[in-house]
């Protein structure tokens, strides 16, 4: 898997050795008071939840025991068709024994009932994709000994209540495979059921629910369901405790977790685990709560314990943005919270508690710890631990600040930041100057980072089907689910009116570093009128809209965006990832401007400079009336007299960029595009030409014509122009050694490196090399001294990777230029992918767009013999790569492997290039 992190990478190796034996199956590991049959290491068979909830028990936090099933037993229950394995009913029963016995509690007992939740859990997490079921084994015969027991009967029934609701959700509904209506689900039906009794009753919130309504719901919610799903609520422990474990398994290829896999490169085949847990109750009363923290801030990386807590609440409630959570502590105290009594100052004993678990927690993993927690009547329990989302600042503030702090070396922080973690840190902010201009419209809670500008849009597949026709769209939202995440991903920014820091938005926003705030709650959003209604005015579908999300502020109208790369923290740890890189890192850049924002990124030269930038865009037309005349000209003479036109242009191009380089190298490519693209096609542009040219406009058209060509991708292009045309060549060779001959001679560095495109066999270089040979010795007589400049080929055609060993006997170095070569190795054109890739992605034909990550079994192939074979003849050949691979993190990743000497990107990607080979370098290590 490309996308695989590294960590999973290994672990990966060591499930493919499971320690049990074949012949007897283990399925089940139990955990409870202080033991475990897992530990951190078993993610891939326990889940993460799983296998951290077993290490958790190990160093001694209070966790409510329970036991896991494995992710094996799930790959086994779809390899059956749907079926669980034999032995595992009695293993379950087993540990659930032991549960009993550590809980002091028996499950379906009328007296004294256990009850247990049924949590998902895979080895990587995927926040809300998957399903829980609490309060299991609530039923007809415990209702009335739990009551007795904790003499709680509102408790009892709100606990019923939420049963009711999430089984019937989960397991009856979504497991069955049963797709309602937008807004038609069970869950949905429910909640507004519970909502009218609130509106009847003038309640503001859940808390205030008495008992006796309570009651009352869970007799009409278990009729809605018989009416709407057409089955009996189950009143037996045992069968809801099945069900739950199978909707669980049957949760992994439900459609939402299917497309959070296809977004993340999650493989389908690695299942999910099941945790059976025993309940315990932040819903008991006002000495109870849940919550769920940060050991440090996700956000930005701020050393402080973070987080949010509902008194008298259940698990989900906080996650779910129902009800706005208080905040943890009081250094962490947010506007729209402030108002709120903190878990510190609320249950001191309790807090300090916590504030330990949390110090211990992240001394043990040395990593930023996401927590949750329940306290039932004063009692702790710790009930998921796991290593926290993050975003790019946040990354890099901790590497940096836990590398001080000597709980991580600097090896370890180097890798705490992920390549596209990086990229987020580059990505734009809000002008800040803007900001101060701008008109407030909202403010929420900053839950994903940066700027973002773009039209709103009301449903996530509004989000979806706009960004399609390359609108950038924010994505407003009352809350969102995981049914979002596709919209979510589609938007530039998320924008929700409820929720926490802790929501689903947020979690999901933040693992992403998408901008995002959430928790506006003056927003007023109306999704059937598609309008929004934010500081006293309404705005309509695709009106523009500005997020901070940083700030959490939301902004009329589309604000300006500025860089945010003059970070003194981004600039250490930029020097600490260069300490372990050793393969160079170069860039693409066609203009002195590209050069210098390169150059600050830390590029250590120009790997591909295409010489016919110049030809396009701001200040092009004066170069490119030359060229067309150039192009157009009949005779050698005309062409002769036309090159020495278009000379001084590209003399002052290529001599400005060596200068802004001072000193690094510059590899330049010669004219690499089919002429034809720059025959005027205006018919005025047509007549200035002819009027120039001394010929008729129909002349014009006519030489026009006669280039074109049915193929111009593999036609008339490249060297074949250089072997056609040698005096383009040779003003080229000749612009270029003369430009850095004269910077040599002003007492500057210049380094200019040529490099021939689109070859594919030896005697093309050599036909080139004598004109170079010739103009380099007429430079030389010239200035007195010849200029250093290595001759070198784009390697971009199968056969001249194949002849590379021919290719090095007149090619100094080798550039792959692996976007072509992609092209030709598959036989795709680059241009027309768009028709086909998706379906191929799709059908898992290809794992990834070859386009975009290096197809390492094929054209990954190509490069190796490539290089093999140019190394054979010239041990000391030096090798590169210009394509657009040469920024992404995997290929990078393959190109330190097969032992090239650099990577070019473009200069925006320069940093994670070298992140990407630092990482690269410590992985071989
Ligand atoms: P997710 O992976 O979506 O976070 P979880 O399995 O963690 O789902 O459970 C959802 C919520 O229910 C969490 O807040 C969790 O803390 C709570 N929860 C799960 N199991 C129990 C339990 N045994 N007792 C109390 N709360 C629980
Ligand atoms: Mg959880
Ligand atoms: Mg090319």
């Amino acid at each position: 898997m490309a996308t695989t992190s590294n960590k999973a990478g290994k672990s990966a190796k060591k499930a493919a050795v499971p320690a049990r034996k074949a012949s007897s199956p283990k399925f089940v590991y139990y955990f409870g008071a202080g033991k475990a049959e897992g530990r951190a290491d078993d993610k891939n068979l326990l889940g993460g939840k799983g296998a951290n909830l077993a290490e958790m028990c190990r160093i001694g936090l209070p966790v409510p025991a329970g036991f896991t099933i494995s992710t094996e037993c799930c790959v086994e229950y779809f390899t059956l068709g749907g079926k669980y394995p034999k032995s595992l009913e009695a293993e379950v029963k087993a540990a659930l024994l032991k549960t009993e016995a550590t809980m002091g509690r028996q499950f379906g007992d009328p007296e004294n009932p256990l009850l247990v939740s049924c949590r998902s859990g895979a080895r990587k997490s995927m926040p809300g994709m998957m399903e829980t079921v609490l309060n299991v084994g609530l039923c007809s015969a415990t209702i009335p000994g739990l009551i007795k027991k904790t003499k709680n009967a509102r408790f009892v029934y709100d606990a019923y209540r939420r049963l009711i609701m999430m089984y019937s959700d989960v397991v009856m509904e979504k497991a069955e495979g049963i797709e309602p209506a937008e807004g038609k689900g069970i869950r949905k039906q429910l909640d507004d059921m519970l909502h009218q009794v609130k509106v009847k009753k003038g309640y503001k919130s859940d808390t205030d629910l008495s008992e006796g309504d309570l009651k009352e719901l869970a007799v009409k919610f278990k009729a809605r369901v018989k009416e709407l799903l057409g089955k009996e609520f189950p009143d037996d422990p045992m069968q809801q405790l099945w069900g739950g474990v199978g909707a669980v398994f049957k949760s992994w290829n439900g459609k939402r977790a299917i497309s959070y896999r296809r977004i993340e490169g999650i493989p389908d085949e690695w299942g999910t685990a099941v945790n059976v847990q025993a309940m315990v109750f932040g819903n008991m009363g006002d000495s109870s709560a849940t919550g769920v923290a940060f050991s440090r801030n996700p956000a930005t990386g701020d050393h402080h314990f973070y987080g949010e807590w509902l008194v008298n609440a259940q698990g989900e409630d906080v996650v779910a943005g129902i009800r706005t959570p208080s905040p943890l502590n009081e250094a962490t105290k947010n506007e729209q919270n402030k108002q709120f009594v903190s878990l510190e100052k609320g249950m001191p004993v309790v807090y300090k508690e916590l504030d330990g678990y949390q110090k211990k927690l992240e001394k043990h993993y040395k990593d930023m710890q996401d927590i949750e927690f329940t306290i039932q009547e004063g009692r702790l329990w710790m009930l998921q631990c796991r290593v926290g989302k993050r975003t790019g600042v946040a990354a890099l503030n901790m590497a940096m600040d836990m590398l001080k702090e000597k709980l991580i070396d600097a090896k370890t922080a180097v890798m705490r930041v992920a390549p596209a973690q990086l990229d987020e840190l580059l990505h734009p902010i809000l002008d800040p100057a803007a900001e101060k201009a701008g008109k407030v419209i909202a403010k929420g809670l900053p839950a994903g980072p940066g700027g973002a500008v773009g039209q709103i849009v009301f449903t996530a597949a509004d989000a979806v089907e706009w960004a399609k026709t390359g609108k950038k769209v924010l994505l407003v939202r009352e809350e969102t689910n995981p049914e979002d995440v596709e919209g979510m991903r589609a938007a530039k920014g998320i924008l929700t009116a409820r929720g926490g820091m802790t929501s689903h938005a947020a979690l999901v926003a933040r693992g992403w570093g998408k901008c995002c705030i959430v928790g506006c709650g003056s927003l007023h959003i109306d999704v059937h009128a598609k309008t929004m209604t934010a500081g006293g005015s309404i705005y309509k579908e695709g009106d523009t809209l500005s997020l901070n999300g940083s700030k959490g502020h939301v902004y009329e109208g589309g604000l300006n965006t500025v860089d945010a790369t003059e970070n003194p923290r981004f600039q250490e740890y930029m020097k600490l990832v260069d300490k372990f890189r050793t393969m160079g890192v170069r860039t693409n850049a066609d203009t002195p401007e590209d050069a210098r924002v390169a150059r600050a990124f830390g590029a250590e030269g120009i790997g591909l400079f295409r010489t016919e930038h110049m030809f396009y865009g701001k200040g092009a037309d004066e170069p490119l009336a030359k060229l067309r005349k150039m192009i157009l000209s009949k005779s050698l003479e005309e062409r002769k007299a036309a090159l020495g036109e278009l000379f001084p242009y590209v003399k002052r191009d290529v001599k400005a960029t060596m200068e802004a380089m001072d000193g690094l190298p510059v590899t330049f490519r010669l004219l690499d595009p089919p002429l034809h693209e720059f025959v005027p096609q205006s018919p005025d542009k047509q007549a200035e030409l002819a009027s120039e040219l001394g010929i008729s406009v129909e002349d014009i058209r006519k030489r026009g014509e006669a280039l074109h060509e049915m193929n111009p991708m593999m036609g008339h292009r490249g060297v074949r122009l250089g072997v056609t045309y040698p005096e383009v060549s040779e003003m080229q060779f000749r612009a270029i050694l003369e430009a850095a001959a004269e910077l040599i001679k002003a007492g500057k560095k210049a380094i200019p490196e040529i490099m021939v495109p689109v070859t594919c066999c030896v005697k093309e270089l050599d036909d080139q090399k004598k004109i170079f040979d010739k103009v380099s010795a007429e430079v030389a007589a010239a200035f007195g001294k010849k200029v250093p400049c290595l001759y070198g080929t784009m390697i971009e055609i199968p056969r001249a990777s194949l002849t590379a060993d021919q290719m090095a006997q007149t090619a100094e170095f080798f550039s792959f230029g692996t976007n072509d070569l992609t092209q030709m190795t598959f036989g795709f054109s680059r241009d027309d992918i768009g028709g086909f890739m998706g379906d191929y992605i799709d059908k898992k034909i290809l794992a990834a767009d070859p386009f975009q990550t290096i197809d390492q079994r094929g054209v990954g192939e190509m490069i190796k013999v490539g290089i093999e074979r140019g190394r054979k003849t010239r041990p000391n050949l030096k090798i590169g790569i210009c394509g657009e691979h040469g920024g992404e993190p995997e290929s990078v990743k393959f190109c330190f492997k097969v032992k090239m000497n650099y990577v070019s990107c473009s200069p925006y990607r320069v940093p994670i290039a070298r992140l990407g080979a630092a990482l690269a370098a410590i992985a071989a290590i």
